[in-house]
């Protein structure tokens, strides 16, 4: 029995050594990306330490096999690299690289912020205590949300990170921009946890909780942007419940206005993002239903009688509560008019 079980070891010792073996083999963009952070992320999300990759049908999408038998369909940063939304205006240094005018974004727009592949972690489940928009005369182009000096803070959603700087206000501050042309900003960290260019996972530890910059105590500074325009990461997020409002954000340009902050009420997608035309479509079906009703309704209560032999109008007027005077006018007649059998009256 002993020398079965050493055996038994022996083999096991065997496969692992392999798997390790293939394991330092595998020195992929993936590993880097995904197995960076080894003891700090994965942790929150997955419960343990990147393993292992696996190619898919897809060259752009890869699997993430995780030390507890989880795995998770990643896209692939080395495809990401590539595409545009990680090209342009890649600036690893300034706060906002594309200095556009909000006014020239569209007026209704949708963005995917989280896709089949995407994951999302909220950063921190609270009530907000500084909301978006005007504060002592400055726009708070962002959320505040109170945060522990040195409580790790996790990416919102999968991208890669754009800058990890100091600066004066924001202290130490971390963008990450998504695939979706999302970029979610994490300010006043007392420690960053990442550099610029590094791919992150939703969840994965960027930074630790601080007060770093203009800051009058420790609280995590959250934003959202888009093309460097800040919007109200309410639209997005429900704090109070670290839900995600919507996978399929849809953006109105009024989000960027600094005075327009989320309001429950209007967050009626059906009403709010309808273009004209689709409103002017509705009107037309509406007024077309109506009009239909309206006549089925008449239909309806319209009532007819057949003239039978030895039928009188003061008779008929009799049976429907109603004057031969009524019924004369409703058909056009005269009291004199002869009633001819198997003709229909008008009733009401
Ligand atoms: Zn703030």
């Amino acid at each position: 029995m002993k020398r079965i079980l050493c055996i038994f070891t022996a083999a096991l010792c065997g496969v692992t050594l392999l798997a390790q073996e293939e394991n330092s083999r595998q020195e992929d963009s993936l590993r880097y990306a995904y197995g960076r952070q080894q003891v700090e992320s994965n942790t929150r999300q997955n419960g343990t330490p990147y393993a292992d990759t696996l190619d898919t049908g897809s060259p752009g999408v890869k699997v993430v096999l995780y030390n507890n038998g989880t795995y998770r369909f990643v896209k692939d940063p080395a495809q990401m690299a590539q595409e545009e939304v990680f090209t342009e205006c890649w600036d690893t240094h300034a706060v906002n690289p594309y200095r556009e005018n909000p006014d020239k974004l569209p007026e209704r727009f949708s963005l995917w912020v989280v896709d089949t592949l995407d994951a999302y972690v909220c950063p921190n489940i609270t009530t907000p205590r500084s909301l978006f928009g005007y504060r002592h005369g400055r726009h708070h182009q962002g959320i505040d949300l109170p945060y522990p000096t040195g409580t790790p803070v996790p990416a919102a959603f999968d991208g890669r990170v754009r800058v990890s700087n100091y600066t004066s206000g924001y202290g130490n501050l971390v963008i990450i921009r998504h695939a979706s042309g999302l970029e979610t900003f994490y300010a006043h960290l007392s420690e960053r946890k990442v550099e610029a260019g590094d791919w992150v996972s939703a969840g994965d530890i960027i930074g630790l909780g601080g007060s770093t910059g203009r800051s009058t105590g420790p609280h995590l500074h959250f934003e959202t942007r888009y093309r460097g325009a800040a919007f109200d990461p309410a639209w997005l997020i429900d704090f109070k419940t670290g839900t995600l409002r919507h996978r399929l954000l849809r953006i109105r340009s009024w989000y960027f206005n600094p005075n327009q902050r989320y309001v429950q009420d209007v967050d009626d997608e059906d009403e709010i993002f309808r273009t004209d035309e689709e409103d002017r479509k509705l009107a037309e079906e509406k007024a077309k239903k109506d009009a239909a009703a309206r006549a089925a309704a008449e239909a309806a209560a319209i009532r007819y009688h057949n003239i039978r032999s030895g039928d009188t109008l003061s008779g008929i007027a009799r049976q429907y509560h109603t004057t031969v005077k009524e019924l004369c006018r409703l058909n056009g007649m005269k009291e004199t008019t002869i009633l001819s059998v198997g003709k229909r009256i008008r009733v009401n």
